[in-house]
């Protein structure tokens, strides 16, 4: 087994972790500079980021933030989504894509996945089509006589659905559009209309994150990206608790704390350098399992996909589950659907057939970027036995 596996007395406590972070390039040495600075809190690491972020991806500008979910939450509130709002969900997701609706006081509305595991287009027609009414310029969702403002969507395990057909339906229904690309920071389309369009940039706004088990990591942190200037500018001014005047500390609104530090910047930066070579390599392990045989659920044909997360099908998602803990090899099964938690099941929810099928038999197996041979091919027997 490689170094980076924990190692165990015998070959059955071997463990193989799931997707760890790998922290091997500049990070030290800019943590290092970033503290031997005194600049913790504030600093050019965050300029730099967010410049990184930028030219990577192809977008006018970044704001950097404390998490994933905060930059979720700073998105609703400037997209100007109130209480007793609408915001369509998908219910194949981290719930965390899904909690800032409440945060702001607004409702979701569950829509199913496809076959990609991201929100299906077909079935968001036939809602918006069907179960929606234009008053003037405000969609209402007849069932609940609720406005509907915003989409927000799930680049599931760094796939890419028809984010062609969604931004058409988005348009078409005079509602906003985020991307939650936590997952697919580095994943684009490489055919098709949306030809060079990175992750995050197709919709009003995009969010990344980067927490531990992300592409990249900043042990916690995440970015909002945007081309609508106005808007990044309302979210950097609320991250960091919507100071009117710095001097004399005049607010004239409620602001959040959740602007990213300099250390978690200077990590940031680190990682950023070297997504492409992590890229390659969990597209090589895809390859790998898929060569040995084991069956992993395709991306879409049309991007590059930064193949963040591997997802194997299985009838017996639980036994090979309890199989694969038992012998050392961290799993998971896919998230609970948000539909069926308990805090959102009182909450409306648009024929969910296919997230359930998926529910009941993807297991995400190893995929991390530190993954050696050795332990891939450890995963492999374990599953040929299975
Ligand atoms: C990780 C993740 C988030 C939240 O990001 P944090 O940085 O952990 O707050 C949101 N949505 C999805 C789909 C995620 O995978």
């Amino acid at each position: 087994m490689c170094e980076n596996d924990i190692k165990g007395e015998v070959e059955s406590a071997v463990r193989v972790s799931l997707c760890g972070p790998n922290l091997k390039g500049n990070e030290l040495r800019y943590v290092s500079d970033a503290i031997k600075s005194q600049w913790v809190s504030n600093g050019n690491y965050i300029t730099s980021l967010e410049k990184a972020i930028c030219s990577y991806v192809g977008i006018k500008g970044t704001v950097a933030c404390q998490s994933g979910t905060s930059g979720i939450h700073l998105s609703m509130i400037a997209l100007g989504i109130r209480e007793g709002d609408e915001v369509i969900v998908p219910t194949v997701a981290f719930i965390a894509a899904v909690n800032p609706v409440r945060y702001v006081g607004a409702y979701p509305v569950f829509m199913d996945c496809d076959n990609s595991l991201c929100m299906d287009p077909e079935k968001l027609e036939e809602f918006l089509n069907y179960e929606c009414v234009f008053d003037g310029n405000i969609l209402v969702n007849k069932a609940t006589n609720r406005i509907i403002k915003a989409i927000i969507v799930v680049h599931v395990f760094g796939n890419l659905g028809n984010m062609d057909k969604i931004l058409e339906l988005a348009k078409l229904f005079k509602l906003k559009l985020v991307e939650d690309a936590t997952e697919a920071l580095g994943s684009y389309y490489v055919h098709g209309p949306l030809k060079g369009k990175y992750a995050g940039t197709m919709g009003d706004i995009g969010v990344f994150s980067f927490n531990g088990n992300k592409i990249i990591t900043t042990g916690g942190g995440g970015a909002v990206v945007s081309n609508d200037n106005r808007l990044l500018e309302k979210i950097r001014f609320l991250s960091g608790q919507a100071k009117n005047d710095p001097l004399y500390f005049v607010h004239d609104e409620i602001g959040y704390n959740y602007r990213m530090s300099n250390i978690q910047a200077a990590i940031g930066l680190g990682q950023i350098e070297q997504i492409e070579k992590f890229i390659e390599i969990k597209n090589k392990n895809y390859e790998i399992y898929k060569k040995f045989g084991i069956e992993l659920l395709p991306f879409n044909d049309q991007i590059r996909s930064n193949k963040w997360f591997y997802a194997h099908l299985t009838r017996k998602r639980k036994d090979l589950i309890n199989y694969l803990l038992k012998s050392g090899v961290e799993v998971r099964p896919l998230w609970m659907l948000v539909h069926l938690q308990k805090c959102y099941c009182k909450f409306q929810s648009y024929k969910i057939e296919k997230a359930r099928y998926f529910l009941e038999r993807i297991v995400n197996l190893p995929c991390g970027t530190d993954l050696c041979k050795s332990s891939l091919m450890h995963v492999v027997d374990l599953l040929k036995k299975f």
